[in-house]
């Protein structure tokens, strides 16, 4: 059984940075992750929604192309903003799909931080893992 100062529960952005403080002070830390590293800004929150605001920013922009004399023309897109939005969410789907958590996971390990898959639970007097013999238990 590994045994660590620390375990963290979660490694979207707050356990993930609290892991990285931990480590480089020379701490030994682990890091249980149910889904992916990274939580959920960068695959259901920051990431995704940033794309479809910038697909809005845009089309915003080029509609008022002729005003900031930028184009002499009507601006050419679909104006229906349904199928605007599905080009917008398709986008979004686009980058946020073919993104994996294997990069944060590296920068994680990098610093000496255990990153354990699989859900955790807090028990008295030490963190366990329902994860037979992976379990990780606090010094
Ligand atoms: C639409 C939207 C847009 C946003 N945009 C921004 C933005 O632009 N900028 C910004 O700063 N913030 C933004 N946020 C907020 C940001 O997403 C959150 O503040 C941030 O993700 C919180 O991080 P967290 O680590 O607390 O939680 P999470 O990111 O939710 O991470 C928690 C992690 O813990 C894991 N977990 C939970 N329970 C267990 C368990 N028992 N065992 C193992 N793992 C477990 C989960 O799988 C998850 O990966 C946005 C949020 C939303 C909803």
């Amino acid at each position: 059984m590994e045994r660590f100062d620390v375990i963290g529960l979660g490694a979207g952005s707050a356990g993930a940075a609290v892991a990285r403080r931990l480590a480089k002070a020379g701490r030994s830390v682990a890091l249980v992750e149910a889904d992916r590293v990274g939580g959920e800004c960068p695959f259901v929150a920051c990431m995704p929604s940033k794309a479809l605001l910038r697909s809005v920013q845009v089309r915003h922009l080029v509609g008022r192309g002729r005003e900031l004399g930028a184009m002499s023309d009507e601006p050419l897109f679909d104006d229906d903003e349904y199928s605007a939005f599905a080009l917008a969410a398709r986008r979004r789907d686009g980058i946020v799909h073919h993104r994996d958590d294997s990069a944060k996971a590296k920068e994680l390990e990098d610093l000496g931080v255990r990153v354990v898959r699989g859900r955790g639970e807090a028990s008295e007097p030490a963190w366990w893992l329902s994860m037979g013999s992976n379990t990780p238990t606090t010094t």
